[in-house]
């Protein structure tokens, strides 16, 4: 065998780096940073670095398909057409005896678009519900909610070459040193070049990232909202607003003004607890600016508050006239890697194809008229919650799971896997062994993960990448769109008749003609010679469109962006004497989800080996906790069993954990989301994870 080099994408975050694959004469697989690739240049932080371990690293995957006969019987193997003749069977009963919202797929942001779009156009085509959601409703609903609320349409504004043209940073929750370190090493380096960059970090911890910052606010979590609309207050007195863009470009000004002048700084900064002072400096860094870049993650998408949040952030950009032109606009941090394609292709259970509208009838029929059916549902379909909720009351028949671990991710855990115990019918399609959901499964298939398949993902800039097959999945795992397309055609449906991943992505290239995200210009042909596009892409002649909004209409029927005001709810879970701690949770810098990659990894165990709660010591004292002891953390749903950290990085009243670890030596007592709840955001359905009232006592 020839040595061979591969060009791809690396499938952890948004950020997506480009990676080059070296495949020796042996078959053995390195990877290397794309120094070609306009994103990271040639970087790589330490989880892309590590790719090739988990490739390579066999000890953990399905490898053939599993099925059991009855809830009681062991999962027994079986080959992929004995597996999809009995899927079939089961979907096509219950959707003949309950209807077709007896069934559901809940997949992943990280799953290429590609199978997405097979997925989507299965779903909502073909079985005729829009019970098709992902785990991006975990990651950036609130977001897409808020670009389509102010902008008119979901669409991140922004290039990453703003980066280097900003002289002005707002990070508000979000940690990008750990969570998005490739963007974070061009802020830095961006920074070293150019020190009188303002770099303003919002955080209830005092994180990584918060060692660059000019500024931290060390808000009190959950008070986003009052703490953005105090800073707006701020720019609006001191004269720091651009009144020829709100006069011209926007709507609302007046409304979203009489909002912020209601609360007076005092009172902001009393709620928020960020003194006046901080608050007038973050709104005189951003007046003085000539180019304001506003960046932000989980810290505000995962709240019952979250669409509230973005619209305060976003109208910061707004009432300064930064957007669609250099080095400005709203920046949200895309947590997967592939979150963004699946918001192109319609893969959620309120969105449809190419950011056409659930809620337009004309929109349906076109969809409906090119994948040749009859008509598409227009309700919009059960979220990831919701379809928790939905098996509960035995709603929700089927539940079919791809490349996705919901018993350790989504909220409540314990409530989750009751949920799975009692659904009448799961599939389980991922790579490993370690899925906690295996279990509870009638039906297991092996995919093949990242480098085993071809495909493309989208990632926060817009950027779309094309990803190399290198290697052979392992024993008989097959590509997700592969899986997808064998069930269709068990299902007897003949849209399906794909002969590859390159022609889905042509279909559903051709399905964005004539939309805002038209891609109908981009082949395979041309993102294996150059690498990587940005959206739209109408003809490889075209100037590529690298910022947004440079023109000032924006997708609004008015052609004008919306300044709204928003509420701060506070509709967070209450804390009492018995649950007097705010618990908020998120990432570390080497893992990835819930570790069924990076936990293989021994190089990136060695950075933070084992959960813990970081907690203040103030409170720790309190509690007769030292460093290093173990802990109970006790809510109103679950515990959690860790060890304590005591450091004032963060706020008194707050404790912290990471999100990653799943069962720990066959105990539970290491799941995060044991302890996080129910509330939702009204508008974006996406559940709040950074707010739930502990407590927490020696073990
Ligand atoms: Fe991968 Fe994100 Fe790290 Fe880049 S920054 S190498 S995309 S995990």
């Amino acid at each position: 065998m020839k040595p061979e080099k591969f060009k791809s994408t690396c499938s952890y975050c948004g950020v997506g780096c480009g990676i080059v694959i070296h495949k020796d004469a042996k078959g053995k697989i390195k990877v290397e940073g794309d120094q070609d690739h306009p994103v990271n240049k040639g970087m790589l932080c330490s989880k892309g670095m590590n790719l090739h371990y988990v490739v390579e690293d066999k000890s953990d995957r399905l490898f053939f398909p599993q099925m059991r006969w009855g809830k009681d019987h062991p999962l027994e193997r079986v080959d992929f057409d004995t597996a999809l003749q009995r899927a079939a069977a089961v979907f096509r009963t219950f959707i003949k005896k309950y209807g077709p919202d007896s069934v559901g797929f809940y997949v992943s942001g990280q799953c290429l678009t590609e199978e997405y779009y097979l997925v989507n156009k299965l779903v909502k085509g073909y079985l005729g519900t829009n019970n098709l959601d992902t785990n991006s409703r975990l990651c950036m609903s609130s977001a897409v909610a808020g670009y389509n609320l102010t902008l008119g349409e979901d669409s991140v504004p922004v290039s990453y070459e703003d980066i280097e043209l900003a002289d002005c940073f707002l990070v508000a929750g979000a940690n990008p040193a750990w969570c998005h370190p490739i963007i974070w090493r061009r802020i830095e380096a961006h920074k070293e070049k150019n020190p009188a960059t303002k770099i303003i970090v919002i955080d209830p911890r005092k994180t990584q990232s918060c060692e660059l910052a000019d500024l931290h606010l060390q808000i009190f979590p959950g008070t986003d909202v009052v703490l953005l609309q105090a800073i707006g207050r701020c720019l609006i007195e001191s004269g720091d607003i651009d009144w020829t863009f709100i006069t011209e470009h926007t709507q609302g000004f007046e409304a979203y003004k009489n909002q912020v002048l209601e609360k007076s700084l005092e009172e902001a900064s009393e709620i928020c607890g960020v003194n006046k002072r901080d608050i007038k400096r973050a709104a005189a860094y951003i007046g003085e600016s000539k180019g304001f870049l506003s960046l932000w993650a989980m810290g505000l998408n995962q709240s019952s508050d979250g669409v509230n949040k973005n619209l305060a952030l976003i109208a910061l950009n707004l009432i300064t006239g930064h957007i669609g032109k250099p080095g400005s606009g709203p920046f949200s941090l895309t947590g997967q890697p592939n979150a963004m394609g699946g918001r192109e292709v319609g893969g959620m259970s309120t969105l449809l194809s190419a950011h056409r509208k659930l809620s337009d009838p004309k929109h349906l029929k076109e969809v409906a008229d090119f994948w040749g059916v009859e008509s598409l549902p227009d309700k919009p379909g059960l979220t990831a919650t919701q379809m928790i909720e939905a098996i509960e009351e035995d709603k929700l028949k089927a539940i079919w799971i791809i490349c996705t671990n919901p018993i350790v991710s989504l909220p409540d855990s314990v409530r989750v896997k009751e949920a799975l115990k009692k659904a009448r019918f799961v599939v389980v399609q991922d790579i490993s062994v370690n899925n906690e959901a295996i279990p509870y499964a009638d039906l297991v298939l092996p995919a093949a993960g990242w480098a085993e398949k071809e495909g493309t993902m989208t990632n926060s800039e817009r950027r779309i990448s094309y990803l190399n097959k290198a290697v052979e999945a392992p024993g008989e795992a097959l590509p997700d769109g592969e899986i997808l397309i064998r069930f269709a055609r068990q299902m007897g449906f003949s849209g399906f008749d794909f002969n590859g991943a390159e022609e889905v992505f042509c279909e559903h290239a051709a399905l964005t003609k004539g939309t805002n995200i038209d891609i109908s210009g981009l082949d395979y042909s041309y993102l294996k010679k150059t690498g990587t596009a940005q959206w739209p892409f109408i003809h490889p002649s075209d100037k590529p469109s690298k910022r947004l909004f440079e023109d000032k209409v924006f997708y609004n029927p008015d052609g004008k962006a919306r300044i709204l005001p928003s509420q701060y709810t506070s509709q967070n879970e209450a804390i009492d004497p018995d649950f007097p701690l705010i618990l908020t949770t998120g990432r570390i810098r080497d893992q990835w989800h819930t570790m069924t990659r990076t936990g293989k990894v021994k190089k990136l165990g060695r950075h933070i080996p084992l959960p813990f709660l970081e907690i203040h010591p103030y409170d720790a004292l309190e509690r007769g906790i030292i460093e290093g002891q173990t802990v109970i953390v006790s809510g109103r749903r679950g515990q959690v069993k860790v060890h304590a950290r005591l450091t004032k990085s963060i706020r008194q009243g707050v404790v912290f954990l990471p999100m990653h670890w799943g069962k720990i030596l066959e105990e539970d007592f290491a799941k995060t989301n044991n302890l996080t709840g129910n509330s939702i955001d009204p508008i974006s359905k996406q559940p709040d994870f950074k707010f739930s009232a502990v407590q927490v006592a020696k073990f």
